[in-house]
């Protein structure tokens, strides 16, 4: 069957079945301003079945003009016929509603959809698109019962470091349609990752490419990159990284810290960090920095940074008035709470006296973690769930539940938790094909067996997940 739609306002007038005004083949994409169609063939069409009602397709004129009176009453009663079985076929042959061919429907499903909650609805899939949202009924080649099930948007982690497509294959096995990396020692490797975009089987690959550090900075230990010095400035610096693709720009602030065995490491000077948010914000890119303590934090977003990589550490506590200052300057934070929980074990689990003296003056405990990330939600400050892998060997996939585990811990909400990986980091980092359900965005979709907005648990039992409209085997 094929359609007319006027463009932008597809109602069921606007709808026409051509098959049943025989125009033959025409390609099922074919698309025409129903005005110009009315106007150029249907309406001319009816004017002359008005004007000559005897005749009939195939006969000619003078044919007509010599046929006796019972046969132009017979062919005035056909065109009158043709006449009102035209407009009925106009009018109702083709119903808007439930005449798309959508290629899946999922039915009865609760939805959330990266924002709210919207309750039992029919979501239609269409080639990569999500078609249609409804509570109506809705039909399509094939059905998913959603009964008792949530569909969520494919989550997405804040806060990676990949270095090989196994890893995007891990994310997604976990329904983690995106990874955003937060830094690379090789921008050829990241413009690999990136390229795995258009797989289904892989997370879509996002990355700042090299972190903006000094040399002998961190995180040059992991690898030489080219750095911020006297003979490359922060502005050129960026310059070369969007050059080299880079989603987003990540900044270093890093002074060593640790133990007391640890040295001191060179990190860039404020107006270096300034020039390079600056410069990033010129181009329409987000900048994410990495800090430690929660003055350097303050101070780096007064020079007009997007987001942290880390919630701060030591054993600091932000005032009410910092937090209000973090929030009217429209900051994110991408806590790695699991991170945190981690360094905090391996200086404190079987290390050595001193080691365990350290980590109690100067980290941040679990207790105080938590009541920080409590503070920030209550502030309305976004997170975005990030739990850095694979440093202490978290993993690409479930992990991430671990880390919203902690968020849940801190006192957030399940949708509010839901939120940090999906419609938070889509709105931070402007990710406007993710982290949503919305008719018309393409359709990154997780079905999970259960209903995560009740118990978090559930998005273990993930039953499909869906990239770009394409279903996701699962192993
Ligand atoms: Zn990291």
């Amino acid at each position: 069957m094929f359609q007319f739609r006027l463009h932008g306002h597809p109602t069921p007038y606007t709808r026409i079945c051509l098959t049943s005004l025989h125009f033959g083949t025409l390609p099922a994409s074919f698309d025409m301003d129903i005005q110009n169609f009315m106007s150029k063939f249907l309406l001319p069409m009816l004017f002359y079945h008005c004007l000559f009602p005897h005749h009939g397709y195939g006969k000619s004129h003078r044919d007509a003009t010599h046929c006796n009176r019972v046969t132009a009453l017979k062919g005035k009663f056909m065109s009158r016929f043709v006449l009102i079985a035209t407009i009925a076929i106009f009018l109702f042959s083709c119903p808007a509603q439930g005449s798309e061919n959508y290629d899946l429907v999922i039915t009865n499903v609760g939805l959330f959809d990266g924002i709210t909650d919207k309750g039992e609805v029919n979501v239609a899939i269409k080639a990569d698109s999500i078609a249609k949202i409804s509570t109506d009924h809705i039909s399509g080649d094939s059905v998913i019962d959603g009964k008792g099930k949530y569909l969520i948007p494919g989550l997405i982690n804040a806060h990676v470091h990949a270095t090989k497509p196994e890893d995007l294959k891990s994310a997604i096995q976990s329904g983690i349609v995106v990874v955003l990396d937060l830094h690379q020692s090789s921008e050829k490797r990241a413009a690999l990752l990136r390229s795995y975009r258009d797989s289904t089987d892989h997370a879509s690959f996002y990355s700042s490419g090299f972190s903006a550090t000094l040399p002998d900075g961190h995180p040059t230990q992991y690898g030489e990159i080219e750095t911020i010095s006297n003979s490359l400035t922060a502005g050129q610096w960026v310059q070369n990284r969007l050059n080299n693709g880079a989603d987003f720009i990540k900044i270093i602030r890093e002074t060593g810290g640790g133990p007391p065995d640890f040295q001191e490491i060179p990190t860039l000077e404020f107006n270096q960090i300034q020039e390079i948010i600056k410069s990033a914000e010129a181009h329409q890119k987000v900048s994410v920095a990495h800090t430690s303590t929660l003055e350097e934090t303050m101070i780096i977003a007064e020079l007009g940074v997007d987001g942290f990589t880390h919630l701060w550490m030591g054993t600091d506590s932000a005032s009410d008035q910092q937090l209000k200052l973090l929030k009217e300057l429209n900051i994110f934070v991408i806590p790695t709470a699991q991170t945190q929980l981690e360094i905090w074990r391996t200086k404190v689990d079987g290390a050595p006296q001193r080691i365990k003296e350290y980590a109690h003056q100067n980290l941040s405990t679990m207790e105080l973690i938590k009541s920080e990330l409590a503070r920030i939600h209550e502030a309305e400050i976004p997170i975005l769930a990030g739990n850095d892998p694979p440093n202490f060997g978290i993993g690409y996939g479930e992990d991430l539940l671990v880390e919203l585990g902690i968020y849940s811990e801190a006192g957030l909400s399940n949708i509010e938790v839901l939120k940090t990986a999906t419609g938070n980091p889509a709105k931070a980092f402007k990710l406007n094909s993710y982290g949503r359900i919305k008719e018309n965005m393409p359709a990154n979709l997780v079905l999970i067996d259960g209903n995560p907005l009740e118990d978090l648990e559930a998005l273990k039992k993930i039953q499909y997940i869906w990239k770009n409209g394409k279903q996701v085997k699962l192993r």
